[in-house]
């Protein structure tokens, strides 16, 4: 049995003033916004996210977690993907982003990342988890070995991943609004034959797609301290996330935490 479990809040996380400088429809329902600021400090590893402060009407604030798409340090410039999924602050904000808006972000945070020597790495998530996947699966170096699942509205929604790795790309296509324990990912998931040799996967999206494609992984005798796996959104959550754990691993941290 898994549970989720609220992130911890880290406050000393590095604060960053990022000024919007262009958006673009990279697709009919993700909105690419892209932002400067004195970014020079900013480090991150690829597939990490930050948490923006965005203004809503009537001066509220809502605080969302994106991933970094792309950060070109020379140009001190960030992009995020924002996925238009419906009528909610960070979409509504994403529509309406405009030259010269400013928001706050926090982090980067997240330990979704390419980490480790492995013969194989595996990836899977709907379009929220793309530009995470994407981020992960371009910083892979030539001799990599990649596997990929992503599921979309439809083949309008792909995006072309550039990559010198060796990349087996699976594109899903579920042609309806997007559902909790997607049986599409995880039916996909189920199906793909485990190569030989040491794997590592990042298993990313809806929460209870998460869960379930992680607790197939280790039924399938996939290690579980080479699973990263995070719930990016679930249906009637309010921003946040679900760091997917199990109740040993709940009980080791709060040992931990009480030494
Ligand atoms: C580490 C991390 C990285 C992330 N990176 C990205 C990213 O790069 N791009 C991206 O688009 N999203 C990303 N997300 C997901 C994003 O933070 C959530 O989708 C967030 O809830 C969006 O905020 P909102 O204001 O649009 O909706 P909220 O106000 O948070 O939620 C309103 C309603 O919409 C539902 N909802 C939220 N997201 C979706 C969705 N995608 N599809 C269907 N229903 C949804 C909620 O369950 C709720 O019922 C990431 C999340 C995490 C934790």
């Amino acid at each position: 049995m898994t549970e989720s479990a609220p992130f911890p809040v880290h406050p000393a996380r590095p604060s960053w003033r990022l000024t919007v400088v262009g958006a673009v429809d990279v697709t009919p329902r993700l909105r690419r916004v892209s932002f400067v600021g004195d970014l020079g400090g900013l480090q991150h590893r690829p597939g990490q996210d930050l948490a923006l402060n965005l203004p809503g009407p009537q001066g509220a604030t809502h605080r969302r977690h994106y991933t970094i798409r792309r950060f070109d340090r020379t140009e001190e410039r960030l992009d995020v993907d924002f996925v238009l999924h419906a009528v909610s602050p960070a979409t509504n904000w994403a529509r309406g982003a405009a030259l010269g808006d400013e928001i706050t972000a926090h982090g980067p945070r997240g330990r979704t990342t390419v980490s480790g020597p492995a013969d194989w790495r595996l990836f899977t998530g709907d379009e929220t988890a793309l530009p995470g996947i994407a981020a992960m699966i371009e910083s892979l170096p030539a001799g990599e070995r990649a596997f990929a699942f992503v599921e979309v509205a439809g083949p309008e929604d792909e995006q072309p991943i550039e990559t010198a790795a060796d990349l087996a790309m699976v594109w899903l296509h579920r042609g309806a609004p997007p559902r909790p324990a997607s049986p599409l990912l995880i039916g996909a998931l189920a199906a793909f034959r485990l190569p030989p040799g040491v794997g590592q996967a990042c298993v990313i999206g809806e929460t209870a797609t998460v869960r379930a494609q992680r607790q197939g992984l280790v039924a399938r005798g996939f290690p579980k301290e080479r699973i990263a796996a995070e719930g990016y959104w679930r249906p009637g959550r309010i921003g946040g996330h679900d760091h997917i754990v199990e109740p040993d691993m709940l009980l080791a941290r709060a040992r931990r935490r009480a030494h």
